[in-house]
C-alpha cells in the first residue's frame, strides 16, 4: 500500500466538499442509503477482480489494501437486479473496481497527470461517491469473461463506448452489458465501455473513507 501524503488531499480539498470518516458515520446514521456496503455480501455470486489491490493495473502499484468492492446501498441493490437478469441468460458480472477513496484518486493523478485518463482531483470521481462501478460480463458456467473490445483500464481508442471497428461478437457483448445496466439505473461512460455511473450520483458526496473504516 502506498503512502499518500495527507497534504495533497488537503490541497485539493479546498475545491471540494469531501466527507471524511467522522462525517461519514454521522451521515449514515441520518440516512442509511448513504451507507457503503460490501457488494459481495449482498450478491454472493458476483466475481471480483479488484485490480487496484494488485500490481496488475495501469499504475503497476498496489493502491488498495484489500481486494474488496464497496458501493452505496442503493447502487448495490441495483447491481443485484442486474445480476438476477443476467443469471437467466447464464451470465454474471465481474467487478474490477467500485468505491475508491478520494486520496487514491489524488494518487492516480499524481502518477498520470492527464485528466483524459484519470479523474481530475479538483472534481473527484464518481467512484469516490460510491456511485460508479467498473465491470464486465462472464459466462457463469466457465467463469470466463465475454469478449469485449479491450481489457479493463485500456487507454486505447477502442475503449470508447461507441467505437465500432470491432468484431460483431464484441459489439454485441458490449451492447448487452449496456442494455442490462441501463435497465437498472446505470449510465455508461462514453470513453470507457466498462465504467457505469449510478443515476442520482449527485445526491452522494465525495468520500475519503478508507476500506478499513467501512463495516
Ligand atoms: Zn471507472
Amino acid at each position: 500500500m502506498l503512502f499518500i501524503p495527507r497534504s495533497f488531499g488537503q490541497y485539493f480539498s479546498k475545491y471540494l466538499n469531501i466527507v471524511k470518516i467522522s462525517a461519514y458515520y454521522r451521515e449514515i446514521q441520518a440516512d442509511s442509503n448513504k451507507k457503503l456496503v460490501e457488494i459481495k455480501k449482498y450478491i454472493p455470486g458476483i466475481v471480483l477482480d479488484i485490480r487496484y489491490a494488485t500490481t496488475n493495473n495501469f499504475t503497476h502499484r498496489q493502491m488498495y489494501p484489500q481486494a474488496k468492492a464497496f458501493a452505496r446501498l442503493p447502487v448495490v441493490l441495483a447491481l443485484k437486479q442486474v445480476e438476477n437478469d443476467l443469471a437467466k441468460k447464464g451470465l454474471g458480472l465481474k467487478i474490477y473496481d467500485a468505491y475508491r477513496p478520494y486520496l487514491v484518486t489524488v494518487r492516480f493523478y499524481q502518477l498520470v497527470k492527464d485528466t483524459n485518463f484519470v479523474a481530475d482531483p479538483r472534481k473527484g470521481s464518481k467512484h469516490n461517491r460510491g456511485c460508479a462501478v467498473d465491470l464486465s460480463l462472464i459466462n457463469l458456467k466457465t467463469g470466463k469473461e465475454l469478449d469485449m473490445p479491450t481489457g479493463f483500464d485500456s487507454f486505447s481508442k477502442k475503449a470508447a463506448a461507441a467505437y465500432s471497428n470491432l468484431p460483431k461478437q464484441e459489439i454485441d457483448n458490449r451492447a448487452l452489458l449496456k442494455k442490462v445496466m441501463e435497465a437498472h439505473s446505470f449510465k455508461q461512460l462514453k470513453t470507457e465501455w466498462w465504467h457505469f455511473d449510478f443515476n442520482g450520483w449527485k445526491n452522494y458526496e465525495l468520500l475519503d473513507v478508507p476500506f478499513s473504516a467501512i463495516n
